[in-house]
Formats: structure tokens, sequence, C-alpha cells
């Protein structure tokens, strides 16, 4: 008998389709797979069983009535805890969100219920998606499913870590600073960070604004293509939504999945071939620029220089929009409240509220960026930071003059031991250095399987013009063609 929880979303939908699986069916053997595996992975904050399974008997009637339903009708997913869901508790991580039901569903929810897609659960992550190996989560950690001893990356480890333990077929992250790309590679999964605003953010719990970015983490190239094909598109409701249809990614997928490469141009960021890296981060990149050589593309080397001051621009600029964000926190409208005993002043209560409801981590970024967005060093940090993000901006497009895409390791090293940086913040911080510039141009990016170092996973990012997503799936899937697939030991 096939084990449904191996399956592809494609493969799952094509059974679907035929009626040689029930929505029930699949439903059940993934809500099985949680309950068997969870407490070594704590992949999710909050498994909706119930949910889960009227959702999948809904898609079974429709089916059974002859109504059209979609490729993925049917198939579960799992959603990371930043995403709202009418009626299903949603903390971002955080104490100060505990109990939090919202009133309404994302706009990439309701597009996703709409599609079939059943929700399993909600999904473990850094508080406020602050993070990059999830264990400042305020509800304890996520554990890489290739070695319990170490992180699933950051934040949307939960994510990540139910798609590569088969308790998801597919998940939903989001992408500030790398998100969704730097877990999907020290997971051995695929993720795909969009375009900027070619996925709304309406019902996004928001980190910083004008970063934030929903999509797709999968096990195969063309999954996660199917999955952003349904979430993306124009929405009235955010406005920043680029008003024009997502690029044929799921076309573009199945065509790099012939292995044909020929005429595609590939960048290699010179600042990026594997400085910083770890030596078998760098191995692994070079051989998987050499599998893309073979399969036809043609390869030009690209200089970024404004590259190695996207660290810091970041650490600038995602505080500050933060330190705006979190403000709305205050112990009157979500979830905690602390001190409301009749001896405290309202002030005191909010007080009260922010001390006991944030953590270490997003305390320290509401504090930078409350001071870099302070009267007198506004222009000093901020500003700069802004400079330094056109700066960026104009890099990418120069580059993209020589190149059809840019590739560069995800990140610089494998999914390291839980414990191992949370003392030091820029030892965090550092997990990002590949992925951010993307995120500061609004570019869309995808990291793929590149292979292993030491036994654990490598990824490799493919990096592409703004509203070009469909060139990175189409490299992307061509690399995966060429390598053998990664799977993780037994849990
Ligand atoms: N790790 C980065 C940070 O801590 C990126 C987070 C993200 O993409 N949400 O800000």
């Amino acid at each position: 008998m096939t084990d449904v929880t191996k399956l592809t979303a494609a493969e799952l939908g094509r059974k679907l389709a035929a009626k040689e699986l029930s929505a029930v069916e699949v439903a059940t053997a993934h809500l099985d797979r949680i309950d068997a595996v969870e407490g070594k992975v704590h992949a999710f904050l909050h498994v909706d069983r119930d949910g889960a399974l009227k959702a999948a008997k809904d898609v079974d009637d429709a089916r059974a009535k002859g109504e059209t339903t979609g490729p993925l009708a049917g198939v579960p997913i799992a959603v990371k805890d930043v995403i709202t869901t009418k009626g299903v508790p949603t903390t971002a991580g955080s104490k100060i969100l505990e109990g939090w039901r919202p009133p309404y569903d994302a706009t990439i929810m309701t597009r996703m219920r709409e599609a079939g897609l059943v929700m399993l659960g909600k999904t473990n992550m850094d508080e406020f998606a602050m993070g990059s190996s999830t264990e400042y989560s305020a509800y304890g950690p996520t554990y890489n499913p290739w070695d319990t001893t170490r992180i699933p990356g950051g934040s949307g480890g939960g994510s990540a870590a139910a798609v590569a333990a088969y308790e998801a077929p597919l998940a939903i992250g989001t992408d500030t600073g790398g998100s969704i790309r730097q877990p999907a590679a020290v997971t051995g999964t695929v993720g795909a960070k969009p375009t900027y605003g070619g996925t709304s953010r309406y019902g996004l719990v928001a980190f910083s604004s004008s970063l934030d970015t929903p999509g797709p983490c999968a096990r195969t190239v063309e999954d996660a293509a199917l999955l952003h094909a349904i979430i993306g598109g124009h929405d009235p409701r955010d406005s920043t939504s680029i008003p024009q249809p997502v690029p044929d990614v799921v076309a573009a997928a199945r065509l790099g999945a012939t292995g044909d490469l020929s005429g595609v141009r590939l960048g290699l960021v010179k600042e990026f071939a594997g400085d910083g890296a770890e030596p078998g981060v760098a191995a692994a990149y070079r051989e998987s620029v050499d599998a893309l050589v073979k399969l036809g593309a043609e390869v030009v080397e690209v200089s970024c220089p404004s590259f190695k001051f996207a660290l810091p621009a970041y650490y600038l600029i995602a505080p500050s929009e933060c330190s705006s964000n979190l403000a709305r926190f205050d112990g009157v409208r979500f979830g905690l409240r602390s001190g409301d005993d009749g001896k405290h002043s309202l002030e005191e209560v909010m007080q009260l509220t922010r001390e006991e409801g944030f953590g270490a981590e997003v305390k320290r970024r509401i504090i930078l960026g409350t001071y870099a967005l302070s009267a007198g060093y506004y222009d000093a940090y901020y500003g700069q930071a802004q400079k330094v993000r056109t700066l960026i901006s104009r890099d990418f497009a120069q580059a993209f003059e020589k190149a059809d895409v840019l590739v560069a390791p995800t990140t610089p090293f494998v999914a390291f031991p839980l414990g191992s940086r949370t003392s030091d913040p820029y030892q965090m911080y550092l997990a990002d250095l590949y992925t951010i510039p993307s995120n500061l141009y609004g570019g869309p990016a995808i990291s793929v399987p590149a292979g292993l170092s030491e036994g654990l996973p490598v990824g490799l990012q493919i990096m592409a013009p703004t509203m070009a997503d469909d060139r990175m799936y189409r490299v992307a899937a061509a690399l995966e063609s060429a390598l053998p697939p990664l799977t993780p030991p037994a849990l």
C-alpha cells in the first residue's frame, strides 16, 4: 500500500481527482502522522483535527456532486501561525496573542479554502517572525527532522519541519528576510518567496510591512508552484498588492523539469560565491552550479557590491517598521492583558502587558527600531538604510542586464545545534546574509535542495527580477531534476 503522506501534492491532487483516494482519507493519514511524530518534531502550535476533517468532507461531497474542483482540492496544508485563520487560534508564536481567535481569514487563507485545500493546523515560528531558528517561539522550539538536536531554521521552522517530516505535503510561510528560504534550505525542502506584492499581506500579523511576503513551502518545485498560483494575484485589500496576474509559475516548473536550460544565463554573485559560507556549503553550491551548466545554462559572473550592506540595512529597516506595527499590542485590543486589577492605570496595564507578553528578541527589535526612528537619529540610521536599499535595487537591476537569474547559497551554514546561537544575536542574524538582498529589492527568490554537507541539507538560492517568478521556478525545477532527491532519516 502506498504511504499517502509520502506523496507529493501534485500526486495527491491527481489521485483525489481520479477518486482513488478521498480527501477524508488523505487528511486522516496526515493527522495520524502528526500524532505519531509531533512528540519529536513539534512543528505545530495548534492541530485543527475537526476543522480539517470537515473541510475534507466538504471537498469529497462537492466532488461526489460533480462540482469542478482545482488541482489541489482535498490536499492538506499546514499554515504558519502568523496568518489569521477565522475562529482558529493565531498567536504569531507570541504569548501576547495567546488565546486570540481572529474574526476573519487572511486573503491567502480564503483563496486556499476556495481551492479546496484542507488546513491541518498552525505551525510554530519565532515570535512575530523574528529569528532564524524557531527558538524564539514563546511555545518552545521545533526540531529539525534530519537531526532533532538541530534547529529547523526560522522564522518559519514549523512549516518547513512539517513538510520535511511528512506531516503535511504543503505549508505556508512568510519571508521578511529569509524566513521561507532559510528553513527550506536547512530541512531539505523547497521554499519560495514570491515577488513582494505578488501575494497578499491582508491578514498577516505584520512584522515589517515593506518586506513581509507570504509564500509556499513544499517538497517539490512543482508543488510550490501549484500553491503559489493559488495564493498569488491582486488583492484590493492590500494597498501594496500588484494589480497584475501571477506569471505562469506552474508551466515554468514543468518546463524546468524537462532538464533543458539552454539559453538561460545564470549570474553568479561574486560577493556571495562562498564568502562566509561553511566549506561544505560552498562545495555543494559549486556542484549545483556545475549541474545547471550541464543542463545548458550559461554562467556569467556579476558583482553586487552593495549586497554587503544588506544585513545592517535590514536590521534598521525591519526593527523600525516592527516598532510601529507592534504598537497595536496594548493589552486592550488583542490577547493578553496584565495588571488589570483596578489598581493600575491604563498606561501601567499596557506596560505590564508588553513586559510580560513579548520575548527578549521582540523587545530588542522594538527598542532598536524606536531608537532608529527617533528625532535626531532618523536620517543617520533609517534614512541611510533606505539609501542602501536603493543601491541594492540598482545592483540587482545591473546584474539582471547580464543574467536572467542570480544564484547563491541560501544560507551560509547547515542546521546548527539548538542553543548554539541564541546568546549572540549577531550570530543568529548571519543566517540571513544571502537571503536579505531579495527582500530589500522586492524580487522573488527560491531555495531548492542542493545536496548535503556532513549529512545535512544545503539549499541553492535562485533570485529573479520582480514579477519574473516563473524564471526561478524553471531553474529550480531543472536542478531538482538533475540531483538525487533528499530524504530525511526515519523519525
Ligand atoms: N531571520 C530574519 C529576522 O530575524 C528574517 C525573518 C523573516 O523573514 N521573517 O528578522
